[in-house]
């Protein structure tokens, strides 16, 4: 049995209760079994892939706050910190109903490839809870934050762990569990990214994955020959990413002609309005149909039906498992050059496959949506010194990380005799890193 099937097996049965962590390491360690061939006496005297499957330490803890009624709750806290051979562990706080360890720990899994990624110098971590945010006042909100943060404090600093938003988590959450840390700690350091601009925050942060995603699309455009201007690009969702995808796009001389939300789907061949459409979604909090009665050249239609669209580039942008098998034939079946992932897993793995083996080039979001994590590890640079840079030059940086990512793993691809292949390329590439720092820092 090879080294890669036997780490395989005990990792399933050591963690037998957790499929999502199952099937986010089966799915990377086999990309990366030519790496691990080429090095297999070396990684397993060394036990590489078990202890990069295995986190430094996980932690559970019980949050209990007092709701409006005056009624105690308690939910169930976490913080995965997963690998630390490269940097400070680095990773979202999730809150959601459906976070449990298994989650946290797929998650914060990913998370160690993708920040190597980024060539800064951060580890893989994720935490969260089982708190729903979702109707609940902005007093339970900072009860909840509060108490959350009482005992996360014990296991975080800026050179120790530094969390930040993720789902359930935005800029009103980070600012509750930053005023209780330098509370409880009496310190005032970049402990959390995703932070207020008045206390620390990053410029070009809300724009940076959106943005991110559109710097990577363009250089691999570039070097297959191609450019963004006169391209169609269809893009999923209506939020953060696809908004300022979008906008990116546009600037770039592309004509992006869909957006969609959970209910429904835009198609505006005269080319969306960012404006109009962050007057739908990011002031007035509306549905598309909104956008559609005000912009005359634009058909709303329910359900989901983006990918029917012909284009050169398709962006998905939303949620996870968006992209299924027939929108990849479809895209395929219209002439699509280009499949490039915002979202976090939004095309299956038959969908992947399918757009791969029919010539599309397609990458991951562990690479394509790097910009969001790169920038918060600019917004722990600038902490670090004190300093605050300019919009420009966040965007500048930004800029460079996304085209040095697409190199890097078209390069990993490459040396692994799998050109073209930048979901292998992306894992290949954020693994070396890191097995090259465990190994120079010995058993530990
Ligand atoms: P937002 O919540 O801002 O936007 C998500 C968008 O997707 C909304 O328009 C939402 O519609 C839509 N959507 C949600 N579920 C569905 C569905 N089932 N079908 C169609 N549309 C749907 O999130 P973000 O833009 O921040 O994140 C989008 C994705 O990008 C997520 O996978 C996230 O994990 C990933 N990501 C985000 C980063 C960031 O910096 N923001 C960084 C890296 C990855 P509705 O308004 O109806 O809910």
């Amino acid at each position: 049995m090879s080294y890669v099937d036997e780490v395989l097996e005990y990792v399933k049965k050591k963690n037998a209760s957790e499929p999502e962590f199952i099937q986010a390491v089966t799915e990377v360690l086999n990309s990366l079994r030519p790496v691990v061939e080429a090095n297999e006496e070396l990684y397993k005297k060394n036990a590489i892939l078990e202890r990069i499957t295995e986190p430094d330490r996980q932690i559970m803890f019980r949050v209990p706050w007092v709701d409006d009624k005056g009624q105690v709750q308690v939910n169930r806290g976490f913080r995965v910190q997963f690998n630390n051979a490269i940097g400070p562990y680095k990773g979202g706080l999730r809150l959601h109903p459906s976070v449990n360890l298994g989650i946290i720990k797929f998650l914060g899994f990913e998370q160690i490839f993708k920040n190597s990624l980024t060539s800064l110098p951060i580890g893989g971590g994720k935490g969260g809870s089982d708190f729903d945010p979702k109707g609940k006042s902005d007093r339970e909100i900072m009860a909840f934050c509060q108490s959350f943060m009482t005992e996360l404090s014990k296991y975080i600093g800026a050179n120790v762990d530094v969390p930040a938003g993720d789902i359930g988590t935005g800029a009103r959450e980070i600012g509750f569990m930053f005023g209780q840390y330098k509370r409880i700690r009496g310190t005032f350091e970049g402990v959390l990214t995703g932070k207020g601009l008045t206390y620390g925050g990053s410029l070009a942060r809300t724009e940076a994955t959106g943005y991110g995603l559109l710097y990577l699309t363009q250089e691999l455009m570039k070097c297959h020959g191609e450019s963004m201007e006169g391209k169609t690009v269809v893009i999923s969702g209506a939020g953060n990413v696809a908004i300022y995808a979008t906008q990116k796009a546009q600037q770039m001389g592309a004509k992006v002609v869909t957006c969609s939300d959970s209910t429904g789907w835009i198609y505006d061949p005269e080319g969306i309005d960012v404006a109009l459409l962050k007057e739908v979604k990011e002031v007035k909090r509306a549905r598309l149909t909104e956008y559609a009665a005000a912009r005359p050249s634009a058909e709303y239609h329910e359900g989901r039906g983006v990918w029917k669209i012909k284009c050169d580039i398709a962006l998905p942008c939303a949620t996870q498992n968006e992209l299924l098998i027939e929108d990849a034939k479809q895209l395929v079946a219209n002439g699509c050059k280009c499949v490039c992932e915002g979202a976090n897993m939004p095309t299956t793995i038959d969908a992947t496959e399918y757009l791969q083996q029919n010539g599309v080039w397609f990458v991951g979001g562990k690479a394509a949506n790097a910009g969001g994590v790169a920038t918060s590890a600019l917004e722990m640079s600038q902490n670090s010194e004190r300093l605050s840079w300019s919009f420009e030059e966040v965007d500048a940086k930004l800029q460079n990380i996304m085209v040095n990512i697409y190199h890097n793993i078209d390069d990993a691809a490459k040396r692994y005799g799998m050109e073209g292949n930048y979901v292998a390329g992306a894992n290949i590439a954020g693994f070396e890193k890191v097995v090259n720092a465990m190994l120079a820092q010995g058993v530990c």
